[in-house]
């Protein structure tokens, strides 16, 4: 037994969960004293957005569907602007983490309420994180201004995200969920969430890969990353989340999917600095964590290395350099070679080395 000490903030957001929750939308609006929302979506989600305008009626009073991977800056001026001119008193954001994303940065700029609705995994409805991309430099900044005030989960909504993409997406989640089982400022609660997490996304996403319409799974799949959103957005990540930030960045790699390939390889590095976690992590994953993680990657369809994702092999060196120039905390420090070995092994799509 170890004395137990820590600290732990709980970020105040109302979370609706179920399925065709999305009818509870009026309800909240009313709650919230909102007379004229503007609606932001991506392009792709275009129709759903107006779908969503109909259903609310003269409460919506438009319709933004530019919203952009990355969150680029002249993006978030031109919807905030658009929002003063429309006079609005809440913004809802309907997506994955890039309409939530234009949600924050309009709030950011605003301070007017959010509702989010999440259509994929990735979480960023629960964090009070946003970066957003200017010149091509992205820049995160954390901040409670940014938190949406109600996320509405209703599984129905992401039945249409393709399978390829509820696979990737599902293991960005679990990304957040297995650093934050290791982050400096981690907690009971959110050990908890997270070990919870990952095990309901490790059973869901090979049931969606077999049949994205298996709704059970679906559900399993949106409630672990709801856990996996409050993990990222409560504790502090460490050498997955950066290496993913650096290679996306410097190799505009697609997000999900370069999480997907360098979870498994990361987690590898660090087993040797985190056995209890490797312990815990063992307890949901089976005996060999990181083999796991890649096995699940191969399950859902992901691509395996970082190579069928378009990088440059120089880009393995490279990548190494960058991260060793800009040293962050990791439970196991960054090592030069062991670093480009694990970088190669991410490029090459090969098993991560197990303990
Ligand atoms: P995304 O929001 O860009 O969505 C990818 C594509 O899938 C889009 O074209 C979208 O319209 C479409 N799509 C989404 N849901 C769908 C559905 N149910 N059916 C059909 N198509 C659907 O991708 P993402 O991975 O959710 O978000 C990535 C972005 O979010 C990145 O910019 C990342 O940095 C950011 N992010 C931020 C945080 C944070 O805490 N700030 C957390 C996670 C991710």
């Amino acid at each position: 037994m170890q004395q137990r000490q820590f600290t732990y903030t709980s970020h105040p957001a109302r979370v609706i969960f179920g399925s065709g929750t999305i009818a509870r939308l009026p309800e909240e609006l009313t709650l919230l004293g909102a007379e004229r929302v503007l609606i932001l979506s991506t392009a792709a989600q275009t129709a759903e957005a107006e779908a969503l305008a109909a259903r609310i009626g003269a409460r919506a009073v438009g319709v933004f569907a530019r919203a952009a991977m990355h969150t680029p800056v002249e993006v978030s001026e031109a919807a905030t602007e658009h929002a003063r001119q429309l006079g609005v008193d809440a913004v809802i954001s309907l997506g994955g983490g890039s309409a939530i994303g234009l949600g924050k940065a309009i709030a950011l700029r605003t301070d007017l309420p959010q509702i989010a609705l999440p259509t994929t995994y990735a979480g960023s409805e629960m964090t009070p994180i946003i970066g957003e991309t200017d010149g091509g430099q992205k820049r995160t900044q954390v901040t409670a201004k940014v938190l949406p005030e109600v996320v509405i989960y209703d599984v129905d909504l992401t039945m249409t995200l393709p399978a390829a993409m509820s696979g990737t997406s599902g293991i960005n989640a679990i990304a957040h969920a297995v650093e934050a089982l290791y982050a400096r400022d981690t907690n009971p609660v959110i050990n908890a969430l997270a070990l919870e997490a990952i095990a309901a996304l490790a059973r869901a996403l090979p049931a969606i890969a077999q049949d994205p319409q298996d709704r059970a799974a679906r559900s399993e799949a949106l409630y672990g990353a709801w856990l996996c959103g409050t993990c990222l957005g409560a504790v502090g990540m460490a050498l997955h989340h950066k290496l993913c930030h650096t290679l996306g960045g410097s190799f505009e790699l697609p997000h999900a999917e370069t999480h997907s390939v360098v979870l498994p390889h990361a987690l590898a590095y660090n087993a040797p600095a985190i056995p209890e976690v490797m312990a815990q992590l063992r307890s949901v994953l089976g005996a060999d964590p990181a083999g796991a993680l890649y096995d699940l990657g191969r399950a859902v369809g992901a691509p395996a290395g970082l190579a069928a994702l378009g990088m440059p092999e120089a880009g393995v060196a490279r990548a190494a350099n960058l991260a060793l120039a800009n040293p962050y905390w990791n439970p196991r420090p960054l090592e030069p070679r062991a670093l480009r070995d694990l970088i190669a092994r991410a490029y090459h799509g090969t098993r991560p080395l197990s303990e």
